[in-house]
Parts: structure tokens; sequence; C-alpha cells
């Protein structure tokens, strides 16, 4: 399969984030059918239109769109029925600020008792040091 890797759609988190958000905008409606089983995904563009969204347990290997015809294994009628099986989410959780991690001190490098940036301590938040530092160039 090495030969193929030329083929520059690719499944990537970006790409289905991109493709949620068009599902999202155009309003997508993603519906199982009663009888048969099959997914169906309503078309962005064409209000009368439908596509059959092929899906295998939590994954949606296809899709009769023009994109799911040309192998493209992204696109938003499978981006829908992602965020319906919550397996893609638009409003992740923010990132926790890292805390402020000690680092060893710039004045004394840990190893004044006396200092006044670490107390001694050999070691202070980086944003105490940056202030210290300030200070110190300023006066
Ligand atoms: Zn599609
Ligand atoms: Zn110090």
């Amino acid at each position: 399969m090495i030969g193929q890797q030329a083929r520059t759609r690719t499944s990537s988190p970006a790409r289905w984030m991109k493709a949620a958000e068009r599902a999202v905008v155009e309003g997508i409606q993603i519906r199982q059918l009663a009888g048969s089983g099959q997914w169906v995904a309503t078309s962005g563009s064409d209000a009368a239109a439908a596509y059959e969204v092929e899906v295998t347990g939590n994954v949606a290997p296809g899709c009769t769109c023009l994109a799911g015809l040309n192998d493209d294994p992204v696109c938003k009628h499978r981006a829908a029925f992602f965020l319906l099986i919550g397996a893609l989410n638009l409003t992740p959780e923010p990132e926790p600020s890292a805390p402020a991690a000690p680092v060893v001190c710039f004045r004394c490098r840990g190893r004044a008792a006396g200092c006044p940036v670490c107390a001694g301590l050999g070691v202070a938040a980086l944003t105490a040091q940056a202030a210290a530092l300030r200070v110190a160039t300023a006066a």
C-alpha cells in the first residue's frame, strides 16, 4: 500500500473537526431508517437530497456523497454521525493551564541563603523570577 500514499485525501482530526463544523453550519441531519437500519444524512446544498452513510459499529467508512464516492475518508455527513454518537465534540474542554512550575533561581542559582528572589530556597516560580527580573532591570 506504500505506492498509494500520494493520495492527498487523508483522515485527520483537523479535517474531521472542519467537516463537523460544516455539518453544524449547514444543518446536516443524520437519521437511521427504522426498517433497514441504514443511516442517511441530509444534503447541505440540496434540501431534497439525502446520502446513505455506511456505518459499521462506531465507524462510518463510507458515504454516497461526492466526497465519499471519490474515496475521501472525511465528509460532513459522516462527521454528523460522529457528532451524534459523541465521537466528535465541537466544544472540547479547554486545556488546563500548566501550573507555574518552580525553576532554579536565576539570581543565586540555588545557592544563596539570603537571596531576595527565592528566599534561600534555590527555586522559585518563573512568574516570581520574572517579576524580580523586571524590578532589577528597572533599577
Ligand atoms: Zn458524505
Ligand atoms: Zn535565589
